[in-house]
């Protein structure tokens, strides 16, 4: 793992995210590891050699890259994070969203912190003075077996389900984004039924395959899945209906259980 401290030029940028005017991504890079990350792409821009997971820029000055004084960002939407995880293992010793969540209070942002990782509750504290604040964790797995296979380094699935539920308890917004969403892995409706009484949203977004992750999707499943090879190459790379009809589940399912949800479905294929 190759780790450096930069000086970052900012750190609230604007957002290409659906429902978010602006992100804050307080690390370049991700010690999660996750086979089928998006944010690869990532190191195109920062002239990494090492793989995806292998490196780590920390912005050390990121707290302080966030002004004092600005309405700027009162009532708008900021992300945390788009790119990284906030609150991997790295964020321990660090320790950048204590300042950064710290410096943000003044501003009053509407706040949405999504992780994959149990330390979020460590900040509950600051959370609690934001007025507008949702935070949860992307949990679109219930076998903590294939989760190691996919997400290696991130933390395990009950410690993340028991974070939504501190944070609840705190009196803070939770969600569970379910993704991305795996061709016979992703119990969604498991994890419904598991979380619904401590989570106020449910986000749903479907696996996205695009050519910087697929090779390793692809490798994943001839060395631990061979068997579903040929169906997920059928899903992404035909003409197949698999994902329609998983949105018209989880829409049914959701109204009739009256939960609040949004579903982000990639229909068109994304392989760039
Ligand atoms: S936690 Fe998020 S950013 Fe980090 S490797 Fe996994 S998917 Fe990528």
């Amino acid at each position: 793992m190759k780790i450096k401290e930069i000086k970052a030029k900012s750190i609230i940028t604007k957002s290409g995210l659906p429902d978010s005017d602006f992100v804050i991504n307080p690390y370049v890079g991700c010690m999660h590891g996750c086979i089928y990350c998006y944010a690869r792409f990532m190191k195109r821009f920062t002239n990494h050699k090492e793989p995806w997971g292998k490196f780590l820029d920390i912005k050390i000055n990121a707290s302080d890259l966030i002004p004092e004084k600005t309405e700027k960002y009162k009532n708008k939407s900021i992300t945390i994070a788009s790119v990284t995880d906030a609150y991997q293992p790295m964020e321990r010793k660090y320790k950048l969203m204590r300042g950064i969540l710290t410096n943000l209070i003044p501003l009053q942002p509407d706040l949405c912190i999504m992780t994959k990782s149990d330390l979020i509750v460590r900040d509950i504290d600051l959370l609690k003075n934001f007025k507008k604040c949702m935070a949860g964790v992307s949990l679109a797995l219930l076998d903590e077996h294939i989760r190691k296979e996919v997400e290696p380094f991130a933390s395990p699935i009950d410690k993340r389900i028991n974070a939504v539920k501190e944070l609840q308890k705190a009196g803070i917004r939770t969600f569970i984004f379910v993704s991305p969403m795996l061709p016979e892995f992703t119990d969604w409706e498991g994890i419904i039924n598991k979380t619904k009484d401590f989570v106020n949203e449910f986000w749903f977004e479907n696996l996205n395959i695009r050519a910087t992750n697929w090779p390793h999707i692809k490798r994943w499943l001839e060395t631990k899945h061979p068997d579903l090879l040929e169906k997920y190459e059928r899903i992404y790379f035909t003409k197949s209906d698999y994902w329609n009809k998983i949105e018209q589940e989880i829409k049914s399912f959701c109204i009739s259980k009256k939960l609040n949800f949004s579903v982000y479905f990639h229909h068109q294929k994304s392989y760039s």
